[in-house]
């Protein structure tokens, strides 16, 4: 993508919230774009956080970390880790990113607090739920999500922020509304067991399904397609 293709992208993304936060009856700064820039190369991310974009998502350590290395100049740049975590990448994602989306295990997250350096602040976390409930998927399901908020909220340099979610994909914006309905409803009920817990973030929306997730409280839509266009098979 050129870059003048991706001022024109980026501004239709942030036009495109804006209409939704519109359509929900919201301020336009209750939700935020997160740009999830996988497979996309570092220029991108350059040229973007030129337009003023901050937030970026991805989901591959190590191409993240080669990313990171290259724009270390980027002033304010916040990094957040969306993909599948297993337990030998902890440590590098607790030194790397401000922000994991993926947590979906104590263990993953015991590791993220022990691997935390003292000397960035506590690292921000969202819990992936399955809120579908596939299968293959990962996320932790519904019914033990309470159980591993509780515990998560008690880890000392990890402040959980709220929920994330990949619901399965719907045709409809009704269908698509309803695994999102269930997440926020999920955040709802965690907030009142955990009134302690800033609880303020909670991250669904991609590219299509935008407009569902914000009339849901999306607070933080995660797109990728939208912003850097179609992505190269990997
Ligand atoms: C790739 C990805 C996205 C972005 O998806 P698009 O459909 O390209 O907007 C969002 N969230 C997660 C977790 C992803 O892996």
């Amino acid at each position: 993508m050129t870059e003048i293709a991706l001022d024109a992208s980026l501004a239709s993304a942030r036009e495109r919230l804006t209409r939704a936060l519109d359509a929900a009856g919201r301020p336009h700064d209750d939700a935020r774009l997160l740009a999830v820039s996988k497979t996309k190369p570092a220029l991108m991310i350059r040229q973007a956080w030129q337009l003023g974009q901050r937030e970026f998502g991805e989901n591959y350590l190590q191409e993240a970390l080669d990313k990171q290395t290259e724009l270390a100049d980027l002033d304010g740049i916040v990094w957040h880790f969306i993909g599948p975590l297993q337990s030998n990448k902890t440590r590098a994602v607790a030194k790397h990113f401000d922000w994991v989306h993926s947590v979906d295990r104590l263990k993953v997250a015991k590791r993220l607090s022990e691997q935390r350096p003292e000397a960035l602040g506590p690292l921000n976390v969202c819990l992936q739920v399955n809120i579908s409930r596939e299968e293959s998927k990962v996320g932790v399901m519904p019914e033990a999500l309470g159980e591993l908020a509780a515990a998560v909220a008690k880890l000392p340099r990890l402040r959980l922020r709220g929920l994330m979610a990949i619901p399965a994909p719907a045709e409809t914006l009704d269908a698509q509304r309803k695994p999102l309905a269930a997440l926020r409803e999920a955040q709802e009920t965690l907030k009142q067991v955990l009134p302690e817990t800033l609880l303020d973030t909670l991250s669904m929306g991609m590219s299509d399904d935008l407009e569902a997730a914000i009339l849901e409280g999306a607070t933080l839509v995660r797109l990728g397609t939208a912003i850097f266009g179609a992505r190269d098979p990997r």
